[in-house]
């Protein structure tokens, strides 16, 4: 079985990326400002929602309960959705999922596809397997759009090509679309996206779709978007083939009410999704002829079988934490080495993937706790780091340094008089190094710590020291 979890595993580690990112200046601008505008505005409409902290406590309640009987709601989604005319299949990883695809969309001689937004299908690079097998996918979410024509790699869950700004995207229009002129402004961009797709809408006979949610009493599909290519999508083209990550169940149509208020005021600020689309097997007369749905593993049981990190599946890709974390706002999407940035990314990937292919990301946060704060389903992604970090330590793959700095720390705090010897013998090592009572550059292997720190150096007198010069002092009674 092999996992993909988009570019990963060919991706460098996070520190290598996040250094290079750092230098491009325009990029940090345009993270910086897109973040800071959609948590302006989520923060306005979480203020003014009264029950916003029952909202996610029920979803969180919602979510769990569903990860304890998964086995059983996704039977009942198989029942329900095929006794309503569309074909459930079940794919355990990447490569099955494609293969999938491609056999349905060549049982149809389908050699072109229109596709909505899915980090799903981003996650097992379908696009690639499409395009090898001689079949074109077209993206029609704008920001994906961008995306595919760039050659470039999304840097956001919601908002992909988020560190684009204006004037880059006009100059990609202009160039992919082979348009002589085009406006400045945000509306004359989506009339150039909306005259390039429109025809593609109309002429192409092959859907596909992710899901935001998979609603197991009614066997229905939902997708919520802000554009209407998606409506497009999903109602237009002959065949649909929608993909969805196992963990997107949820058990019935009352559910959608709670994470529909969640995922539209957590993701862009507004109080609703301008599109929420949910279809339900085939209908005589009105949309797809033909509805399938693949039901996607890829590492997903896995994270579920360890009870300390399964809360990851809780998430619904509301992009919050990222518009949150202090070091996703420094260096944007394209670090983590993934389709999955930020902090849910630096949770999510080692977990899908493999720790080892991916064992800088559970480092890559400064612990902070900004994005369990947002987090609309009270994930504990700090507590989840902090594990994966144990596990890496327990894998052995912590640093020689890390290894022998943390066994020296072990013997130094064993007892007291370990510890004044250790006090003592660092005070005479850093002698020489301290300047005005800071130390600015380590040597050797310990460098790393003063490369962007200055160490404050141990002083002369201990409080033990101090302590035990005092004047005895008389006890009162
Ligand atoms: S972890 Fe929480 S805040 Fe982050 S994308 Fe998922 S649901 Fe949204």
């Amino acid at each position: 079985m092999s996992i993909h979890v988009g570019q990963a595993a060919e991706a460098p580690d996070f520190p290598v990326a996040a250094r290079e990112l750092l230098g491009n200046q325009q990029l940090r601008r345009n993270v910086r400002h897109a973040t800071d505008v959609i948590r302006a505005k989520r923060a306005k409409t979480v203020a003014e929602t009264p029950d916003w902290q029952q909202l996610r406590d029920t979803a969180r309640h919602i979510k769990d309960h569903v990860l304890a009987n998964l086995d059983r709601y996704l039977e009942q989604f198989e029942r329900r959705c095929t006794s309503a005319g569309g074909k459930v299949h079940w794919a355990r990883d990447a490569d099955e999922a494609n293969r999938i695809v491609i056999d349905i969309l060549r049982g149809h001689q389908a050699t072109e596809i229109i596709k909505v937004k899915t980090m799903t299908s981003d996650e097992v690079g379908l696009n690639r397997a499409l395009e090898a097998a001689g079949i074109a996918p077209y993206e029609t979410d704008l920001a994906d759009l961008i995306i595919q024509l760039g050659h470039d790699k999304p840097s956001h869950i919601v908002v992909p090509a988020l560190h684009r700004n204006k004037a880059e995207v006009r100059r990609l229009f202009m160039d992919k679309m082979g348009l002589s002129e085009l406006g400045e402004q945000a509306e004359d961009l989506a009339a150039a996206a909306r005259a390039y797709l429109r025809e593609k809408f109309l002429r192409v006979k092959a859907g596909f779709s992710g899901a935001n949610f998979a609603i197991a009493e009614s066997g229905s599909v939902s997708v919520v978007e802000s554009e209407g290519n998606g409506r497009m999508c999903v109602s237009l083209p002959e065949v649909l083939i929608t993909l969805v990550g196992v963990e997107k169940i949820i058990p019935s149509f009352d559910d959608l009410e709670v994470f529909l208020q969640l995922l539209a005021r957590s993701a862009t600020g507004e109080r609703m999704n301008p599109y929420n689309s949910v279809w339900t097997g085939v209908a005589e007369g009105d949309g797809p002829r033909e509805v399938h749905v693949i039901l996607l593993d890829n590492g997903r049981t896995g994270v579920l079988a360890d009870p300390e990190s399964r809360q990851t599946l809780d998430c619904i890709r509301c992009g919050a934490c990222l518009n949150a974390c202090p070091v996703y706002r420094q260096t944007g999407g394209h670090a983590y080495g993934s389709i999955y940035a930020g902090p849910i990314g630096a949770i999510l990937t080692p977990q899908l993937q493999s720790l080892e292919h991916s064992q800088s990301l559970p480092y890559a946060s400064s612990l902070c706790g900004a994005c369990l704060e947002v987090c609309p389903v009270e994930i504990n992604i700090p507590e989840i780091l902090v594990h994966l970090r144990a596990l890496l330590v327990d894998k052995g793959c912590a640093s020689l340094t890390e290894r022998i700095g943390m066994k020296a720390a072990a013997v130094a705090f064993a007892d007291g008089s370990n510890l004044e010897t250790a006090q003592t013998l660092a005070r005479i090592g850093q002698a020489p190094l301290v300047r005005d009572g800071v130390i600015r550059k380590l040597p050797g292997m310990l460098g790393g710590w003063t490369a962007s720190r200055d160490l404050k150096a141990i002083p002369s007198e201990s409080f033990r020291d101090w302590w035990a010069k005092r004047p005895a002092q008389k006890e009162h009674v």
